[in-house]
């Protein structure tokens, strides 16, 4: 492949600088160092993955913030997940496919590394390496194809990362997401392989939504315990019940500290006139906030190396690279799809945070006592997985609280959940903050399907300016 005209390079003259930095610690006490780190990213990752330094119109890649230190080294761990994926696989640590908005303490704690379908699609196209933007796109899409003529046309987009499975182009041990949070697919395609061509085990995890009474407690501990068991049996941990209780007290713990990382973080960059990181850093801190990027280790260096990065730019009233001098700031609400961050950027819009993620950073678990029973209590909280009426106040206030002088409310086309809601919920938060809010529905495809998308969200963006 020719690079492209458009493809970003790290200036040569912050490496020193950054090679002065910290390192990464991964969970099982390997490390690497801020050379290695620099190496990688200046010389094999632009090789191997072109499209995610390629900075043409449809750029959905890495932040180009390059003096961010942290986000060089989040970017790090997000292109290094496919080779980490790979050698885990071989040492027997299984991949669970996840979805919904849980947390991931029961994942990690058994011994395995959950993979939400967003980080499958991703894992499939760089399956083949050194596609420019537009292969794979193409790929991208030839799989979402292949989806859907197996199945179906109706579903959401997210039949693609089935069909990356099914057609065994990822190792995945284990399918177990949770059911019933607001998602109208992913039961359905995760029943789809009882016939189809795949034996992966299938696990599916059942939330009591819309349920009221202490029952739903009782219930979503059986079934945590349930899933920490079967993901146990197929990892090389083999703990035993007390073991694994251990672990999970250790798991919450560690996520807790994450979460509490990126709520300082966040809150930071509320608190700045002009946000101190741009769209594209923020969205993906908060996704290994979150999710760990496969190690919750060095998922944690890199958070609190941008929280104190977040700090500095805030008192030396730095801005993120690419943001306006006085940004519109978005809210964004909805699931799996969101809109294009450097686009918001370029249009002089700033994310200034997302409903989804957000609910599940501001909700810690009790480090006391039992810690199924905490976890329950947890995701039974999440503001996000409340009655509609109840997200929609909860979301208002955050939209208040970020000083958002816009909220999108962003679904997938195939999304029967979101779509649904999207309305009442975009019109309490008119009500309760008085900013405008607008509807947009996009197919989760090639980043260069969606001018349509596009072109409305900059029409909001002037709009509001
Ligand atoms: S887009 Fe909607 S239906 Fe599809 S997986 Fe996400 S939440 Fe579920």
């Amino acid at each position: 492949m020719s690079e492209s005209k458009t493809q970003f390079r790290y200036p040569e003259e912050i490496g020193p600088a950054f090679k002065e930095t910290d390192g990464l610690r991964f969970s099982d006490g390997g490390q690497v160092s801020a050379a290695e780190i620099w190496d990688f990213m200046t010389k094999e990752a632009p090789v191997r993955f072109p499209n995610a330094f390629d900075t043409n119109i449809y750029f959905r890649g890495i932040s180009t913030d390059a003096n961010l230190f942290s986000g060089i080294k989040r970017n790090y761990l997000n292109l290094t997940l496919k080779d980490r994926l790979m050698e885990s696989h071989k040492k027997g640590i299984p991949a669970v496919f996840i979805q919904g908005g849980q947390t991931v303490e029961p994942y990690y704690a058994a011994g395995s590394i959950p993979v939400r379908p967003g980080v499958v699609n991703g894992w499939a196209r760089n399956i083949v390496e050194g596609l420019n933007t537009r292969q794979s796109n193409q790929r991208g899409m030839s799989i979402l194809e292949g989806g859907r003529r197996a199945l179906t046309v109706d579903s959401c987009g997210q039949i693609a990362a089935h069909a990356a499975l099914e057609e065994n182009l990822v190792p995945i041990d284990l399918v177990a997401p949770y059911l019933c949070l607001r998602c109208s697919d992913m039961a359905y395609l995760v029943e789809s392989h009882r016939h189809g061509k795949t034996t992966v085990p299938l696990h599916l995890v059942d939330f009591p939504v819309g349920q009221q009474g202490e029952w739903r407690k009782e219930y979503l501990i059986t079934e945590l315990e349930t899933l920490i068991t079967k993901i146990n049996k197929i990892s090389n941990k083999k703990l035993t019940d007390e073991e694994l209780r251990d672990e999970l007290k250790q798991e919450i713990k560690r996520e807790n500290h994450a979460r509490q990382l990126l709520r300082e973080s966040y809150e930071l960059r509320w608190s700045a006139k002009v946000p101190p990181t741009n769209s594209v850093d923020h969205s993906s801190t908060v996704s290994i906030g979150i999710d760990g990027c496969g190690d919750f280790s060095a998922a944690t260096d890199v958070l609190e190396e941008t929280r104190d990065e977040t700090k500095d730019r805030v008192k030396h009233g730095v801005k993120g690279t690419g943001l306006a001098d006085d940004p519109v700031r978005l809210w964004v609400c909805g699931s799996c799809v969101g809109p294009n961050a450097v686009r918001v950027d370029r249009a002089g819009g700033v994310i200034i945070g997302k409903d989804d993620w957000w609910s599940e950073a501001v909700t810690d678990v009790k480090e006391t006592g039992d810690p199924y029973e905490n976890l329950a209590e947890a995701i039974l909280s999440f503001p996000y997985e409340l009655p509609t009426e109840e997200r929609a106040e909860w979301t208002a206030r955050q939209v208040k609280k970020s000083r958002a002088d816009g909220a999108i409310f962003y679904f997938a086309w195939g999304c029967n959940y979101q779509s649904g809601v999207a309305r009442m919920i975009a019109d309490i938060i008119k009500e309760r903050t008085g900013v405008p809010t607008i509807n947009i529905e996009a197919e989760i495809t090639s980043a260069e399907g969606l001018e349509q998308p596009h072109n409305r969200i900059e029409s909001f963006i002037e709009m509001l300016s």
